[in-house]
């Protein structure tokens, strides 16, 4: 039976500050999954630490709570002992791209099939406001008593030279685009990420709503504010890398996606920058060397007999591995 928006509802107490673009990831989020084919008793929410973090609390399913900067680690080691697990991770880019940065390179370069959510707005919100990696260098945030003297990380670079198969990025007030970038994400085989701006108004007082809308700059014929977000696809971008395309065409592709990643300032697009499902899974390249992986996971397996002894043959592991003396206690 699909899921329905009442039953991700939590009765937990939400302390993000009035206007955050939290809300509208959440929203996003929760819409999505409750138009996508997902068995909520198969669905794992994992967050790192950091006002985003705080969403597990904030949705009804099972949902873990884990250390800064490393949800990866966790939500892989789900995903690989139940493969047949639906597993999200979620956090922010101070704990993804700063701490948690090595496991966001060794992850893409593993292509497990899961989905990691960033929640991405150049501050460490939780902690007053310092300059996250994100953050453009020279930029001058409230909290900042000097200009960003780092230069920023780039998460559709990095994910891409990390070796991620499915690289979005959406903003937190589209809703309807940022549901329609997770479901994506999620629909993909491999492991996607999807980079969602998102204002913060407390501490980051330059990338605000108002900055993202475009209302800095009206449209001398319209009157309007010119929004900065504009959507990939309505200019014709493809970023699928399909498997009868050409070296040569994949060359060209990947050209395209790095210079779109460049593009900053008074436009910045969102959408499926890149999408590559030739490059098999991680799953499917264990199941090469363990070729029962799938049917008898670790999930399944017994880890303990009756007498709290383990099912396995200590020795005769001992021997396989040529160790000569065991002890055994
Ligand atoms: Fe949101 Fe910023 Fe408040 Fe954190 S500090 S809840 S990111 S507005």
């Amino acid at each position: 039976m699909a899921l329905k928006l009442s039953d991700l509802r939590t009765e937990v107490h939400n302390d993000w500050c009035p206007g955050c673009g939290d809300f509208g990831i959440e929203a996003g989020l929760k819409m999505a999954l409750t138009e996508l084919p997902i068995d909520i008793n198969k669905l794992v929410l994992f967050s790192g630490i950091g006002c985003s973090s705080k969403i597990v609390h904030f949705t009804n399913t099972t949902g873990v709570h884990t250390l800064h900067g490393r949800v990866l680690p966790f939500a892989q080691g789900a995903k690989l002992a139940n493969p047949d697990l639906e597993v999200i991770a979620i956090g922010g880019d101070g704990d993804g791209l700063g701490i948690g940065v090595g496991h966001f390179v060794h992850a893409g370069r593993r292509n497990i099939d899961m989905t990691y959510i960033i929640h991405d707005n150049g501050v460490y919100g939780l902690t007053k406001g310092q300059a996250s990696p994100t953050l453009h260098l020279g930029m001058q945030t409230k909290s900042l008593p000097m200009p960003n003297i780092n230069t920023n990380v780039d998460p559709i670079m990095l994910a891409l030279a990390a070796g991620f198969t499915f690289i979005a990025r959406t903003y937190s007030y589209n809703t309807k685009h940022l549901k329609e970038m997770v479901k994506r994400a999620v629909a993909h085989k491999g492991f996607a990420l999807v980079d969602i701006l998102q204002p913060c108004p407390t501490y980051n007082d330059i990338n605000t709503k108002e900055w993202y809308g475009g209302e800095d700059r009206i449209d001398p014929a319209t009157k309007k504010p010119m929004p900065r977000p504009y959507e990939l696809e309505t200019t014709g971008y493809d970023g699928r890398i399909t498997p009868m395309m050409s070296e040569e065409d994949v060359e060209k592709k990947m050209v395209q996606i790095i210079e779109k990643s460049r593009e900053w300032g008074d436009k910045i697009p969102i959408g499926v920058f890149y999408q590559n499902e030739t490059v098999p899974t991680y799953e499917e390249r264990i199941k090469e060397r363990i070729t029962n992986y799938l049917d008898e996971p670790p999930s399944e397996q017994q880890l303990a007999m009756t007498n709290g002894k383990s099912p396995v043959d200590l020795v005769k592991l001992a021997k396989g591995l040529l160790i000569e003396k065991l002890v055994v206690a």
